[in-house]
């Protein structure tokens, strides 16, 4: 099977002042379609910076990088952004969602930069917040949300254009550790739906419900081993309910 994700020998070094900062020194990295891969390592080993060199954000100082197919370093500055809208869905730590805006705006905005119609975007965007199990507070604001229900929103945001990779910088870092693992159900229910994941965190907790785990040292790979996923939904259901309903 052809990679989704293809990497070889990526660097990527800061310049800053006189000095340079090698942030990356050399990742070399296949992943399938229908992974749900962790990165893993501590802070400063260059887990954003990959992120950003796989998300088409930022492009490496040397090394190649192959995405479904497709040479990143040989688009210009117009099809690597055409490229990241349509085949890239990014959830952040802090969800960076529009203030103003409601659920179904904020969700809708990766159909408004694809040229989609009005019509067409909100039933898009209706399906993608049904899927995260908030069709209840598409109207609310972000401030109207709890931390976990933003991240839904982003998450429906991330997935509304139906893209081939979702990549997750430290998704849970600021939520709760019950909101965490419902948060790490829905990527794998996501992900049983055929949507590769690729999730960055430092915490063991997260990375034990990923098919595989990449851990990252001084702007290398240290380790990637397959292992069998913990189910979050089944210890979900273990779990006590909310005090507010006790
Ligand atoms: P992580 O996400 O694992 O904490 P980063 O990818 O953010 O690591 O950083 C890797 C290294 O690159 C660190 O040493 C960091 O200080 C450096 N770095 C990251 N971004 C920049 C930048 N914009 N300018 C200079 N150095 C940077
Ligand atoms: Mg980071």
């Amino acid at each position: 099977m052809t990679p989704l994700i293809e990497t070889h020998e990526l660097t990527k070094h800061y310049r800053l002042g006189t000095h340079d900062v090698p942030a990356l020194r050399g990742i070399s990295l296949q992943i399938r379609p229908g992974a749900f891969v962790a990165i893993m390592g501590s802070s400063g080993s260059g887990k954003s910076t990959l992120m950003n060199l796989l998300g088409c954000l930022d492009t490496a100082s040397s090394g190649s990088y192959r995405l479904d197919g497709t040479e990143i370093e040989s688009l210009r500055p117009a099809e690597l952004a055409r490229m990241r809208n349509r085949k890239i869905g990014f959830v952040f730590q802090s969800f960076n969602l529009l203030p103003r805006a409601d659920a179904l705006d904020n969700v809708e905005l990766p159909l408004l930069y694809a040229g989609i119609g009005a019509a067409e975007r909100r039933r898009r965007a209706d399906e993608a917040l049904a899927q995260v199990g908030l069709s209840d507070r598409r109207l609310h604001r972000p401030a109207q949300l709890s931390g976990g229900q933003q991240q839904r929103v982003a998450i429906a945001r991330a997935v509304v254009n139906r893209p081939s990779l979702i990549l997750a910088d430290e998704p849970t870092g600021a939520l709760d550790s019950r909101t965490s693992l419902e948060i790490m159900a829905l990527f794998q229910e996501l992900n049983n739906q055929e949507m590769t994941i690729v999730l960055v965190t430092h915490e063991a907790d997260v990375a034990r419900f990923a098919d595989r785990v990449v851990r990252c040292r001084d702007g290398r790979i240290v380790e990637d081993r397959r292992q069998a996923a913990a189910d979050a939904g089944a210890l979900l259901g273990e779990l006590p309910t909310s005090e507010a309903a006790a």
